[in-house]
């Protein structure tokens, strides 16, 4: 299949005109654009069913409970997990904040060690260094290497004392940070200790096929709306052993069997960890996300799409004298963030956004990544499934009139 002429009229975010112009999305990292067939299903839902789930038992509840579940098995098959080991959550970053509170809280103690990278988004630091002032813990951190721009692991940072590792797979300025094999070598040094694994999959399960249980992974964390699913939905993998030494993160409706005082009892399973009422709407809308892409995206040939749109921006940017490209010499590249000397990353992107092509500008909440390159923000061009050749010519007609504005 050729990405993306087959893909892009599903998404009817592009019939919209922008200053005149196609909309020039480059900002996928931040979120992406949703097909028809999640609008829809998302649309339907409201229409003919709104229902809550696990408690009606008239005919539009117990089919909402029906479809509802049925997404946890489409989910957990897409991420080669059970479906008892997928818990709906409101994003990564309440997946995060979970796993600290409802795990770290009860597990980590005086001295132990918390591994996290420098490359962490702040979802995925904020909780660690959080809960590890809490606890009097230690952060230890997987340092990046300003040459490379790739995580250095040592493997002796991985003691008696490390507790869990807490890591990115992909991150979110940088992409692929990690020097090929170090990750499989991080997780079995954790694993010979007995601690826990985290892995943030917010920037990589859209663009490479996940599985869990070949990770070897304790916890795995991302967002319905980075991979074409509506916003307010996110995904935390327990896996099925660990998950008795998880307590609930929020207690309220339909997780209890037993709230009378003095004999609390939990649910077991995903239920246990899913108190209030579902985003019932979004979880649907997500099963037809998934449904989507297993029918129409290969992810080596995705990745092969992306790499080539990057390689473009990428050999522009080295023209342009006074800018500078981040991110390691990867073949699967999904984002380019570049810094430009004489311009905040502001006033370009702002330019940019004038002239109808949208990237992020900033320290994209990886402010401690930031202050390891020596730069204070970036321009981050982030593509995916549906953008095209003329997408990256349209980026670089506009960067080419910022180059005559601001003397690059
Ligand atoms: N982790 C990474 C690497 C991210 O890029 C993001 C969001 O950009 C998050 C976590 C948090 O995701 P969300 O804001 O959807 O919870």
């Amino acid at each position: 299949m050729s990405f993306p002429k087959t893909l892009r009229s599903d998404f009817p975010i592009f019939e919209k005109k922008c200053w005149n112009n196609e909309l020039c999305y480059l900002d996928n990292a931040a979120t992406t654009h949703k097909p028809n067939a999640v609008i829809e299903a998302v649309s339907e839902f409201y229409r003919f069913q709104n229902a809550s789930v696990h408690r009606g038992i008239y005919s539009q509840a117990e089919s909402a409970t029906a479809q509802f579940e049925a997404v946890r098995t489409i989910v957990s098959s897409f991420i080669g997990s059970d479906s008892n080991e997928i818990v709906f959550t409101s994003g990564a970053t309440e997946g995060i904040n979970f796993v600290a509170d409802a795990w770290g809280f009860h597990n980590i103690k005086a001295g132990d060690h918390i591994v996290v990278s420098e490359a962490e988004h702040h979802a995925n630091l904020l909780p660690w260094l959080r809960l590890a002032e809490r606890k009097n813990a230690k952060i230890i951190f997987i340092p990046i290497n300003k040459d490379t721009d790739q995580l250095d692991f040592d493997e002796s940072i991985i003691t008696c004392r490390t507790k869990l590792v807490a890591v990115t797979h992909c991150s979110n300025v940088l992409g692929n940070v990690w020097k090929h094999g170090d990750l499989d070598l991080l997780v079995k040094k954790a694993r010979a200790v007995g601690a826990k694994i985290l892995l943030d999959g917010a920037q990589s399960v859209a663009h490479q096929k996940i599985d869990v249980k070949t990770l070897d992974i304790d916890f795995f964390v991302f967002s319905a709306h980075k991979i074409m699913g509506p916003t307010g939905l996110g995904f935390l993998f327990i896996k099925s052993n660990v998950q008795d030494d998880v307590q609930p993160y929020q207690v309220g409706g339909v997780m209890v069997h037993s709230a009378l005082p003095g004999s609390l009892k939990w649910r077991t399973g995903p239920q246990k960890f899913e108190a209030g009422t579902q985003p019932v709407a979004q979880v649907i809308g997500f099963g037809a996300a998934i449904n989507y892409i297993n029918e129409k995206i290969n992810f080596c040939k995705l990745s092969s799409h992306e790499n080539s749109l990057c390689e473009k921006i990428i050999s522009f940017l080295k023209s342009v004298p006074g800018v500078k490209v981040l991110g390691p010499k990867s073949d699967s590249k999904h984002i380019v963030s570049f810094a430009v000397a004489v311009v905040h990353a502001h006033d370009l992107a702002d330019f940019l956004g004038e002239c109808g092509v949208a990237v992020r500008a900033g320290h994209h909440c990886a402010q401690l990544l930031h202050n390891c390159l020596g730069v204070e923000a970036t321009v981050r061009a982030s593509v995916f499934c549906y953008n095209t050749a003329q997408d990256i010519d349209c980026f670089i007609n506009a960067f080419n009139k910022a180059r005559s504005i601001f003397g690059l």
